[in-house]
């Protein structure tokens, strides 16, 4: 497990962004830091190396940072899963609602085959809308989430309950 206290000293709060009332987790300060990056990372690659996973699927836009970093230290491939229109083969697509209006996410439908073994990544869990459209976008190709991977967890929000048919963790939790 990371050095929470170390990594959330790095971790910068900005309250009323993108809106009042929202406190957001700035993680470009922690990223910057080579220590600090150098740990959130060892601590992704003890866990998930030698677990034969496949692809690391990572959320547009801060799942790719750990996302291609993790896939490439494990030996897996990295798929990035993105906002829509951004992709230029065919896609797959997966919509989910947000507090007002609605959101979706693509892979390419060559991504995956049935069978792979795909990590999930993204830098932070919230309501866990995100996430839960990864798990759809894996499945809709036939393969398996072996388990969903967050820097962050914002435990009052609710992510876990809306995953608790997978696998989750997270290295810090605020
Ligand atoms: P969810 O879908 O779980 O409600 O929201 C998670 C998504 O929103 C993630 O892709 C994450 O990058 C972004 N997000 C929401 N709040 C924050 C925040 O405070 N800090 C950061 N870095 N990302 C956030």
């Amino acid at each position: 497990q990371v050095e929470q206290d170390q990594i959330k000293s790095l971790i910068r709060s900005i309250p009323d962004f993108p809106e009042a009332g929202v406190v957001f987790r700035d993680i470009t300060t922690a990223l910057k830091d080579a220590e600090g990056l150098r740990i959130i990372m060892d601590d992704f690659v003890e866990r998930y190396k030698d677990k034969h996973i496949d692809y690391v699927l990572g959320a547009d836009a801060r799942g790719f940072i750990f996302g291609a970093a993790l896939a490439y230290a494990i030996g897996a491939g990295f798929v990035p899963a993105r906002k829509p229109g951004k992709l230029p083969a065919e896609t797959v697509s997966v919509s989910y609602d947000l507090e007002y209006g609605s959101n979706s996410i693509e892979v390419h439908k060559d991504a995956f085959t049935k069978g792979d073994n795909v990590l999930v990544i993204d830098d932070l869990l919230a309501t866990g809308g995100t996430a839960k459209a990864m798990t759809e976008l894996v499945e809709a190709l036939g393969a398996h989430v072996y388990e969903l991977a967050f820097m962050i967890e914002l435990a009052d929000l609710g992510g876990r309950d809306i995953l608790k048919e997978y696998d989750v963790y997270s290295q810090l939790k605020y």
